[in-house]
């Protein structure tokens, strides 16, 4: 009986594919890379500097995720709630699966190596200051954190604050600037900082 992990399934038909000739491990690390770093986040950085520009557009993101990034052309295949949280000086929202790797892949792509890993989905429940601390992200004793625990029928997308001095750029230079990291919740938005 043929394994139905997709993982493995994945890994078959990759080592086809390469032994065939029809494609490089190299070019199949380069896409992977792009899913991850580039294609996904860009979605959910649109979400977000829509969400900034646009008043009545972050209401309808906050009561309703998934129809509100369905409005941009973002849609789950597999049809999953999104809820956004949003973070404001009183409350830091970050997201986590802590059974294993569940992400919002329709507007961040694929989910980056620390998100599965034991160590994350373990402390960002049980001491998720300290990790906010290793990506370097020092919240005041005031602000709240609240985590989020993601499953396959809820995912959480984290909706950052806007940076100060920022009032005056457009929507897709405000894109440009949202990281991923501050959509998973364990980074903040810096004015100048590149997604
Ligand atoms: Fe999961």
């Amino acid at each position: 009986m043929a394994s139905e992990d997709p993982a493995v399934l994945t890994k078959a038909l990759e080592s086809l594919l390469v032994e065939k000739g029809l494609i490089t491990s190299t070019r199949i690390d380069e896409i992977v890379k792009n899913y991850e770093e580039d294609i996904g986040p860009m979605r959910g950085a649109q979400v977000v500097a829509r969400a900034w520009s646009d008043p009545a557009y972050k209401e309808r993101l906050l009561a309703d995720g998934r129809a509100a990034i369905a409005e941009l052309g973002f849609t789950d295949p597999h049809g999953a709630e999104l809820v956004v949280t949003e973070n404001t000086d009183e409350v830091h929202n970050m997201v986590v699966c802590t059974l294993c790797s569940c992400y919002p892949w329709s507007v961040l792509g694929l989910p980056p190596t620390w998100y599965k890993s034991f160590a994350y989905r373990s402390r960002a429940v049980s001491e998720p200051r300290t990790v906010l601390k290793e990506f370097d992200l020092d919240l005041p004793e005031s602000t709240e954190v609240r985590v989020w625990d993601s499953n396959s029928d809820i995912r959480y997308m984290v909706l950052p604050k806007r940076p100060a001095g920022t009032e005056g750029m457009s929507e897709e230079a405000l894109a440009e600037i949202v990281t991923r990291d501050s959509m998973i919740g364990v980074g903040e938005v810096a004015r100048g900082s590149a997604s």
